[in-house]
């Protein structure tokens, strides 16, 4: 057996990666590290492809190798990881793979040295067919050697730096805050954190770094950032994580505009080196009650029309019993007019009117319009002036199908945004490629629950109302709570909220006036914030901020449909990592040092 070319460098250090080489390395011999993609053994010649984090290229060990080199390739399997020494060469023309980006260039191997075998693995690291998402959890350092995920991961690594160049250059200062500390008021529940040194005391780990960061303006920072872990103890319904990464910045001396631009700025350049394409800046704004009006939802999809319409005062003097009632009772009639493409039929409407349920919705009514005229569903009960007026409110000509809805608002507004959102999806009407950023503005400053008949707040307490509102704060009635706005701004990309921030209260009176509408009492505002309104009084400047949700725009700039696509060690929808088994139980030694006792 004749003995492999030993390198005679230190290889590490004279390292090259698979996916950087090209033909400009023609002849030049190579040190390269990594994984085994696939093997190949033709016989007389064997293929490797070889993989690391840059990308894989193909290493050959042909005929004429010496007979060592072809045993420790041919004893290669998928995911040994090896160190592979040779030249690199063009390959003949009729080899050139040109949708591979190594594709013209192959490594004719000297030598190949095993560092570590591997088990085969549960499922194949080269296809690009995706596990079962169980398995992909509990082996999350496999799924994660996979295609798709290596560009999650490295996409999200460029964002981050990209997010803190801009940031920099724009006088921001990145400022770290506690993890370990009192509970902040951000609505969710809080994940708890047992003292041992001071028993029976808890710490909070942050829903968000909220009142440091305000703490931060006060003490002269005057722009922060930190992209930073936050917690929630909530049910994860939706696409939730218990712990994700915000984007928290904070400004003082600002306006809203001055916020909305630069977050404009930083989401520009993000698009740009994520997406390598140019978003229009600024991006369009409306307020709340606009986007409740004519999408039903504070978080539109503007990639598509399909508007919703209010009907009131066209079913104003109706003879039909269903919208009649509505509006006796102060609700209001809306609708949405979508294409017909012929496959609205009974039972595929009937299902619609069975998933808007969930909303509250008692009924759906529809109208079909033909291209001249109305036909089934409700028509006969349709007057002529009401007939003119649909076709005028949704400039109604070629053939439409009509979904209309007498309900509460909230309830028709849930529904019908429901509806314009899955019939868009149906009828393919939405770009999957577009970028269709928005910012929602004047939000309600409180929200009032009926069955308590209390307020709460729609953002956080800390938000500043709009002056113009501060009057009304005196008497404040369930009639006039929504005409208080919120200096609030949330910013929407394609239907999803990916961030969301406010102008502070920044004097103790406004603040004290706020925390005894939404019932805090002064007892329970010093046990919580205590340090917060004290430091109110030493020359707080105007300041604000928001916070954007980086899992949720990585998400919709690389297209997945789950955050745990992007992040690296997700918990399941349980709240569970299924590769570490957390939560776990802890030993009794460890609870009695707590002086914790669970309850069985
Ligand atoms: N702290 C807020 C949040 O986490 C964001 C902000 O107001 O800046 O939603």
């Amino acid at each position: 057996m004749t003995e492999q070319k030993k390198p005679d460098v230190p290889p590490f250090a004279e390292r090259s990666y698979c996916g950087e080489l090209g033909e400009s390395n023609a002849g030049k011999s190579v040190h390269l590290f990594g994984w085994v993609h696939t093997v190949r053994d033709l016989g007389g010649i064997i293929f490797i492809h070889l993989r690391d984090v840059t990308g894989t290229v193909q290493v050959v060990v042909d005929a004429a190798s010496p007979q060592a080199l072809k045993e420790a390739a041919s004893s290669l399997k998928s995911e040994f990881v090896v160190h592979a020494l040779g030249p690199v060469r063009k390959r003949a023309p009729e080899a050139v793979n040109p949708s591979h980006p190594t594709g013209t260039i192959e490594v004719l191997a000297e030598s190949i040295e095993v560092l570590n075998d591997s088990l085969v693995p549960p499922f194949p690291i080269d296809s690009p067919e995706q596990p079962g998402e169980e398995t992909r959890l509990k082996y999350r350092y496999l799924d994660l050697r996979r295609d798709d995920m290596q560009e999650a991961i490295l996409k999200r690594h460029t964002c981050v730096q990209t997010m803190r160049r801009y940031l920099n250059n724009h006088r921001f200062f990145e400022i770290e805050t506690p993890t370990l500390n009192k509970s902040t008021p951000e609505g969710a529940r809080d994940f708890l954190v047992p003292s041992r040194i001071n028993r029976g005391r808890f710490y909070a780990l942050p829903q968000s770094p909220q009142l440091f960061k305000q703490i931060l303006m006060i003490s002269g920072f005057d722009r922060y950032y930190q992209i930073v872990k936050c917690f929630r103890d909530e049910d994860l319904r939706h696409d939730r994580q218990p712990e994700f990464t915000q984007v928290d910045l904070e400004f003082s001396f600002v306006t809203p505009d001055i916020i909305m631009r630069e977050v404009e700025g930083l989401l520009a350049d993000v698009v740009r080196d994520i997406r390598g394409i140019d978003v229009p800046c600024p991006f369009p704004r409306l307020t709340y009650d606009q986007c409740m009006e004519r999408f039903g939802t504070d978080a539109p999809d503007t990639r598509f029309n399909l508007e919703l319409r209010r009907l009131d005062d066209i079913f104003a003097n109706t003879g039909f019993n269903l919208f009649k009632s509505a509006l006796a009772v102060g609700g209001t009639v809306k609708g949405i007019a979508v294409p017909d493409n012929g496959t609205f039929s009974r039972k595929t409407v009937d299902q619609l009117a069975d998933e808007i349920r969930r909303f509250g919705a008692k009924g759906l009514a529809t109208v079909r319009f033909t291209g001249d005229a109305f036909d089934g569903g409700i028509t006969k009960f349709l007057g002529d002036g009401e007939k003119a007026g649909l076709v005028h409110r949704f400039g109604l000509s070629g053939p439409m199908m009509l979904f209309l809805m007498a309900d509460a608002a909230a309830v028709v507004n849930d529904s019908l945004s429901y509806l314009r959102l899955k019939i868009a999806r149906q009828q393919g009407l939405i770009d999957e490629d577009a970028l269709n950023f928005l910012w929602v503005t004047d939000f309600p400053l409180f929200e009032y629950d009926p069955e308590t008949g209390s307020y709460g707040a729609v953002h956080h307490p800390f938000t500043a109302p709009t002056p113009g509102c501060l009057e009304t704060l005196d008497h404040l009635t369930p009639e006039n709570v929504a005409t208080v706005k919120a200096q609030a701004y949330d910013v929407v990309l394609n239907g999803s909220e990916i961030g969301g921030g406010s102008i502070r209260i920044h004097t103790t009176g406004i603040q004290s006036r706020i925390f005894s509408i939404l019932g805090i009492s002064d007892e329970e505002a010093n046990e919580k914030f205590s340090f917060l309104l004290e430091a109110l009084r030493f020359g707080a400047p105007p300041h604000g901020g928001i916070a954007l949700g980086l899992d949720r725009v990585m998400m919709l700039l690389l297209k997945r449909h789950s955050i745990r696509d992007v992040i690296a060690f997700p918990k399941t929808q349980k709240g569970q990592c299924l590769m570490s088994d957390a939560p776990s139980h802890v030993s009794d030694h460890q609870l009695a040092e707590l002086s914790i006792k669970t309850v069985k």
